[in-house]
């Protein structure tokens, strides 16, 4: 990775730990590879990120519909689906310093590869490394009790897809969408939550006729190109890869990845795939169950093919923070200039929508007055109340986790300096640190409006 870009790297790290957005999984143990825990802030980025995701896919759509699937499945399903024989990364052993490393990532000097923990040339073969998880269900730990932690929610969907489509009455083309956790033991985690273990996706499964499966694909990935626009990565900082012939899964049509240019390089995003009916005739031969669709009209039986939008939520919670991270050179009051360090977000994904302070700490009218500003506007939106310090310092605090609007109660609101502006407040705009007088009473359908 390049110096500059390393450095911002190191402060979007250092900036998701000072402010409460991703910690180091059992950090006080000194943490486990691969795992990560999502903090106060953290934990609002993703919550705002999957609720967008599901209003946009699910509620404001009439043919998506959603479940919950569990974690662990008849270990049937990854033999149908191919995980189990397939689902490998090769890896390589170094026989110097005993590092695991994953044979298709290893750096070449004068294409030879090397060990980039040791620096040796000396590696073991390439042999296969399945990256699902294993446990058993109850107490004995035998081949008949095993089982697996899901390595993508995708499974879930196909096998309920014959409860579903009768249950819904849904007609084709018709979409189902999970959001939830999966897991995959990947040989090198890396770049910060790019390449966990342990992650969460948010996957659709749409089902059509066969014949509209390739211009299906190009309309989802449209749609999810909007979709990243709309919580704030323009459409030009995605770069869409079609996977050419001969390097798709061999049952893809088509295949569109989706990807970001993170400080460590072009990355994926998302994989939209045209995967045909391998899925669901996989389980209809492995479980010997029907899962054909009847076209009532066209009086026909078939099996649908499917589209899969397939996006990871904490790859783009942190395409969302590179995205947003900023730092300008701003003059204070005393004419002294500072760094000011700022998360752009877009005001829907924000995880504080307004940051709410008295001008004085010591004055309980201007503090009885802002604690009410904020119980009225906390059951609509995430809001943070702070009277500690000077306002310039709160509105940094603010900048930091991105908040996009702060609201001071100040002697004008409370009439001190005559009726006129009695009720109004100061708001104070993120980006542009510009700030306008408005009523208390018109604040809560302003903020709505931009958070929405
Ligand atoms: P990669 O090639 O980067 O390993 P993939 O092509 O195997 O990814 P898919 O199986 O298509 O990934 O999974 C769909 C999405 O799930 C990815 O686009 C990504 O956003 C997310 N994802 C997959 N593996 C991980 C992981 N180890 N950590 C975080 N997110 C992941």
């Amino acid at each position: 990775m390049a110096k500059a870009a390393q450095e911002r790297m190191e402060k979007i790290v250092s900036l998701c730990k000072r402010r409460g957005f991703i910690f180091q999984s059992s950090e006080i143990y000194g943490g486990l590879n691969g795992f990560w825990d999502y903090g106060p802030m953290g934990v609002e980025l993703k919550r705002n990120l999957k609720d967008f995701w599901w209003r946009r896919n699910v509620h404001q759509r009439e043919d998506v519909v959603g479940m919950d699937g569990s974690i662990i499945m008849n270990r049937a399903v990854w033999r149908a689906s191919g995980h189990e024989e397939t689902f490998n990364d090769p890896m390589v052993d170094c026989k110097n310093c005993q590092a695991r490393l994953r044979a298709d990532q290893l750096p070449e000097k004068d294409q030879i590869p090397y060990c980039p923990t040791c620096g040796s040339r000396d590696l073991t073969d390439a042999r296969d490394f399945n990256l699902m998880f294993k446990s058993h269900t109850g107490p004995l730990e035998n081949d008949d009790n095993l089982v697996y932690l899901r390595p993508e929610t995708a499974q879930a969907m196909f096998v309920q897809f014959k409860n579903i489509l009768e249950t819904s009455r849904k007609k084709l083309p018709f979409g189902i969408a999970q959001i939830g956790k999966a897991f995959r033991n990947e040989i090198n985690p890396r770049n910060y939550i790019f390449r966990s273990r342990e992650f969460e996706q948010m996957e659709i499964e749409y089902f059509c006729r066969p014949e509209d499966g390739l211009a299906l694909t190009d309309y989802w990935l449209e749609e999810r190109l909007k979709f990243y626009e709309d919580i704030g990565i323009p459409r030009a900082k995605i770069k869409i890869h079609d996977i050419p012939d001969g390097e798709r899964a061999f049952y893809s049509k088509k295949t569109y990845d989706l990807e970001y240019e993170f400080p460590f390089g072009l990355s994926e995003l998302e994989g939209v795939a045209y995967r045909t009916d391998y899925d669901l005739s996989a389980h209809m031969k492995q479980s010997g169950k029907p899962l054909e669709y009847f076209d009532d009209e066209k009086k026909e039986k078939f099996v649908p093919h499917v589209v899969e939008p397939s996006a990871g939520v904490d790859r783009t919670a942190l395409a969302l923070l590179c995205e947003a991270f900023d730092e300008e050179e701003v003059t204070d009051d005393k004419g002294g200039k500072e760094v000011r360090t700022i998360l752009r977000f877009h005001p829907r994904i924000a995880p504080v929508k307004c940051g709410i302070f008295p001008l004085l700490k010591n004055k309980p009218a201007l503090v009885e007055k802002a604690k009410a500003v904020a119980a009225a506007l906390r059951p609509h939106m995430m809001v943070f109340y702070d009277e500690a310090g000077a306002i310039g310092r709160r509105y940094r605090r603010q900048d930091e986790i991105g908040t996009p609007f702060c609201v001071t109660i100040d002697f004008d609101t409370i009439g001190e300096n005559g009726p006129e502006k009695v009720d109004t407040v100061t708001l104070r705009h993120r980006d542009s640190m510009q700030q306008e007088r408005i009523p208390i009473a018109e604040l809560r359908a302003r903020l709505e409006a931009a958070i929405f």
